[in-house]
């Protein structure tokens, strides 16, 4: 049967795709080796380095985010180096079983999934590592399965007052261009990311933005690597291609949602975020339910994780939002599954549609006969009525 009206897709990640983009993408394939394609390869490279806030290069990969994180360890280290990382949830997790599979050696801080990365205990860490045996710092900048975000400023003084060499490799794959993010001036030597969240495109597309320090380490990386190298994607960049075929489509998209997120501004875009997370966390305070995240000023601007209470199973909840109002929210991951379900406000996403949002969540709270208050939809309207931009 015929579901009438837009589907609300109000998951972290993939994120909808706004028309101007979709008919972006609508074009003719053509020629990446052809003459006419240096000029688009140049747009969505010099573009990208905006977005980053960087003026080194920003590697554009075939692949989704998975493929970037791989990327960023394979071309800066070596079999059996030791590196840091720190489980803030299910996608840092993700990542440190990669970098053993990979033949890395991680060693990983645990938290208890609601904060983010804590800078006293990584600078506790780097200066009990006096010999420098560790090569690398990884942390995950929003973390899309808990709603929390690491402030990688403070991250970075934390390095510097360990006066640590290790690399700071970022996995800003759900914070870009939602969430500010400043690769040169927090000194982040590889930033990941992809396609799907903040940048408003179908999935397909990651990156890799890279450092000076970064590229030397990357002359003595001896772990195998081929689809992966940066040298000579950068050599080919610098022409405007790349040295296999690249998403051409995507990248039509990628360059008109540059122009998009530079029209409105990227001090904007990133204000809006902040709004949209706080008139949410008003509608989930409203309810009398329990935000995952603990640390105020660490609420992801991304998405945010939302407590079910004890004995309600929150996939089931999700499946009568789905069912009675159309719209898909995000799962509890892992050791959450079940307790949390996520709202995800990143993107191309306005008032009207952060409140449809939350009124279908309402509604299927009634629907899922979840204990609750109603009148979340109204704190959020009147947050937001008391903040226009
Ligand atoms: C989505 C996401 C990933 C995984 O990216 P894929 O595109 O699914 O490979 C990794 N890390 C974070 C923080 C993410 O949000």
């Amino acid at each position: 049967m015929r579901t009438a009206g837009r589907h609300f897709l109000q998951i972290p990640g993939p994120s909808p795709v706004p028309d101007r983009i979709l008919r972006a993408i609508d074009m003719p394939v053509i020629d990446h080796r052809g003459p006419g394609f240096a000029a688009l390869g140049h747009r969505v490279l010099t573009g990208m380095q905006g977005i980053f806030q960087t003026k080194q290069p920003v590697i554009i990969y075939p692949s989704s985010g998975t493929g970037a994180w791989e990327a960023a360890l394979v071309n800066t280290l070596c079999q059996g180096d030791k590196l840091l990382m720190v489980e803030t949830g299910h996608f840092a997790f993700l990542w440190q079983q990669l970098a053993e599979k990979l033949g890395l050696n991680p060693s990983l801080i645990e938290t208890d999934w609601r904060r983010g990365a804590d800078p006293d205990v990584i600078e506790a860490a780097l200066r009990a590592d006096t010999s420098h045996s560790i090569k690398a710092l990884c942390v995950v900048h929003n973390e899309t399965s808990t709603g929390c975000t690491s402030r990688i400023a403070d991250v970075r003084r934390a390095m510097d007052a360990a006066n640590h060499p290790a690399l700071l490799l970022v996995d800003t794959i759900s914070g870009l261009a939602s969430a500010d993010f400043r690769f040169d001036e927090w000194g982040v030597d590889v930033a990941i990311s992809g396609s799907q969240k903040g940048l408003m495109l179908p999935p397909g597309l990651s990156f890799n933005a890279v450092s000076e320090k970064a590229i030397a380490a990357s002359q003595s990386a001896n772990i195998p690597n081929s689809y992966w190298g940066w040298s000579e994607m950068i050599e080919a960049n610098k022409r405007g291609y790349f040295p296999y075929t690249p998403s051409t489509n995507l990248l039509f998209g990628l360059a008109e949602a540059i122009d998009m997120l530079n029209e409105e501004g990227l001090e904007n875009v990133f204000a809006r975020h902040l709004r949209h997370s706080a008139a949410t966390r008003k509608a989930v305070e409203a309810w009398g339910l329990e935000v995952q995240c603990t640390v105020e000023s660490e609420h992801s601007p991304v998405l945010t994780a939302v407590r079910v209470p004890d004995g309600v199973d929150a996939d089931n909840l999700r499946s009568v939002i789905l069912a009675e109002c159309d719209t898909s929210l995000g799962n509890g991951l892992s050791k959450v599954q079940g307790r949390v379900f996520r709202i995800g406000h990143l993107g191309d996403i306005n008032d009207v549609t952060l409140l449809g949002t939350l009124a279908g969540i309402e509604m299927g709270l009634h629907l899922a006969k979840v204990a609750h208050q109603s009148g979340g939809v109204t704190a959020a309207t009147d947050y937001l009525k008391s903040t226009r931009l």
